[in-house]
């Protein structure tokens, strides 16, 4: 074997995986088409839930220090121009705000990281440079993945070297992180479902150094313009660079649609545009075999919502510690099984969340009319109509924290099944819950660190508020299969009032096995937790 696992595709969820696999010191080669990060945008924000996986990785910080200023507000405004009174104002508080609103919040329902601003293209470097600190991580870059085999035994990828030779690599795993085209993918046969070329775009970038601080209208991070190109102006981590989205026909026209919306004289240049499509599709299936697919090459959503890159880092986490587990001799049979259903179902929900966030989008958009500008009592109720429906519908794609932090593996086979009503996610609301499969919420401890922060990478059984129990057979249940488990006794009341009972066995990634007051069958309890 040449190592563990081959990645394909270095992208954002590419590189989070090949980071998680390292740091649990699994062997492992990426593999990169592209000859070195590029500076093309795609996404701009990673959600709560990615920092609070980057912060157990311990790269949050390093991702704030690239990302942008922690006192700008993250607003969102609807607009005829930048220097026209905006139509709508939807105010989103600063990371440096957040984090106080977060300090002050008791109850479990805020998530412990806020999001961060950071484009993709800071993010992929930053990535790359922390996956090529990692003794088992081998990041190669200008190496093109053609195709593999695979038997019962091992994965062998053919692999085109930057000279153009060709050479082969042979795993027990392999990753298709390759995005939404995936070669991996294809080869496997699996489809996408869903709706595909929904409306082609444009985005261009743009390197405009005082704008930023000249917008009259007030700070943000996104301006979408009531217009009929359906355009949107995003600003970029450095506030120096600003992405224009819009339906127009060629290339020159998103000159020209910049200075329309800027509508200031500024020193601008334009740095590159080109065509991107929206599509709503999840892959029928994530994998088969040895070969596994996350992120973009199983689940395609429009922007609306950030739940792209998003979804993808929480595939590349959940995969992780399963391929790390069976390789390192404790994972059951069951553990990769249960990756396809776990994230599978997330996959849909997200491709439904964005849906549901872009039909807003579309709502507010179709009440614009060609007077929206005119100062006539018409133009004036344009504005207002449109503002009004906005105020409603815009919020679906800047609020969608019940998609973020809400989502729980149900039915997955290795969560402990629970009798009663489970609790129903909503896309736009997160009601803390320690319903097994969910996310354990966030709650601080009365010496203000937080109990997320005490969780280690193995399994772990959290005793809460003085409750005792004999967690002896527990303990020797996880290490006759060699599983790393701990226990962790916290005596504050805080976690025993909000997660509602007194056990709680977490995972590695901080998902809910099982809760309860007494300790069930400790052998069934292992055996479920680690797919035997
Ligand atoms: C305009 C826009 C805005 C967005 N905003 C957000 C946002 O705010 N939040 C969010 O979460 N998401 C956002 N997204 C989506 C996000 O960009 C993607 O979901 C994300 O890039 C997916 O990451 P990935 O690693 O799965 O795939 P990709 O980023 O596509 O990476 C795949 C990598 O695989 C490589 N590759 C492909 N084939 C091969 C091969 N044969 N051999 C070797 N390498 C190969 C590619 O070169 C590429 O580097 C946005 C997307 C767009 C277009």
């Amino acid at each position: 074997m040449n190592t563990q696992v081959i990645i394909v595709g270095a992208g954002p969820v590419g590189l989070t995986l090949a980071i998680d696999l390292g740091r649990r010191g699994v062997r492992c080669i990426l593999l990169e088409q592209k000859d070195a990060p590029q500076f093309l945008p795609k996404m701009e924000r990673c959600n709560a839930r990615t920092m609070e996986i980057y912060r157990r990785i311990g790269i949050a910080q390093k991702i704030r220090d690239a990302g942008f200023p922690a006192d700008v507000p993250m607003d969102v405004f609807i607009v005829t121009s930048l220097i026209d009174p905006p139509l709508l104002h939807l105010p989103y508080p600063s990371v440096a705000q957040a984090r106080k609103e977060i300090a002050a919040s008791t109850d479990g329902s805020m998530p412990l990281e806020p999001y961060q601003l950071i484009s993709q293209y800071t993010l992929e470097p930053l990535l790359k440079s922390v996956a090529e600190t990692l003794p088992s991580v081998d990041v190669r870059y200008g190496c093109e993945f053609l195709d593999f085999e695979q038997d019962s035994g091992s994965v062998r990828a053919r692999v085109k070297l930057r000279d153009g030779s060709t050479t082969q690599l042979q795993a027990h795993y392999l990753a298709g992180c390759d995005g939404g085209t995936s070669n991996v993918r294809r080869q496997l046969g699996i489809k996408l479902s869903g709706e595909a070329n929904l409306l082609q775009l444009r985005q261009a970038l743009y390197r405009c150094d005082d704008l930023f601080e000249r917008i009259p209208i007030g700070k943000g991070r996104h301006y979408h313009v009531a217009d009929a190109h359906n355009s949107f102006l995003i600003v970029q981590d450095s506030t120096r660079h600003f992405t224009l989205h819009a339906v127009v026909d060629s290339d020159d026209d998103m000159k020209s649609m910049f200075e329309q919306v800027v509508a200031m004289p500024v020193q601008y240049e334009m740095l590159s545009c080109a065509p991107w499509r929206q599509n709503l599709l999840l892959a029928d299936r994530y994998g088969e075999g040895r070969v596994f697919l996350a992120g973009d090459a199983v689940h395609l959503v429009i922007p609306t919502g950030g739940l792209g890159m998003n979804s993808g880092v929480g595939d590349a986490i959940d995969l992780s510690w399963k391929l790390a587990a069976t390789l390192q001799g404790w994972g059951g049979p069951g553990l990769l099984a249960s990756y396809e259903v776990e994230r599978r179902q997330v996959g849909e929900r997200n491709v439904a969340a964005s849906r549901f966030a872009s039909r807003g989008r579309r709502a507010w958009r179709a009440a614009y009319r060609p007077n929206i500008r005119d100062k006539t009592p018409e133009g004036a109720e344009t504005r207002a109509n449109l503002a009004r429906i906005a105020d409603v519908e815009q919020r679906k794609s800047n609020e969608m924290i019940g998609a973020e932090l809400g989502y729980r593996y149900a039915g997955s086979p290795i969560i402990w099944p629970e009798e009663g009503n489970a609790p129903e996610p909503n896309f736009m609301t997160y009601e803390p819950t320690s319903w097994p499969g969910a996310r354990l919420p966030h709650v601080w401890l009365a010496d203000g660190t937080a109990l997320h922060d005490k969780i280690g990478d193995g399994y772990t059984l959290l005793r809460l508020a003085g409750a005792q129990a004999d967690s002896a057979a527990l303990s020797r249940a996880f290490s006759a299969y060699g599983a790393p488990f701990n226990i962790v006794d916290i005596s504050d009341a805080r976690p025993r009032e909000v997660y509602g009972h007194d056990f709680l066995l977490l995972r590695p990634d901080l998902h809910v096995v099982w809760r309860g007051n007494r300790l069930p069958d400790a052998t069934k309890l292992a055996a479920l937790a680690t797919g035997h």
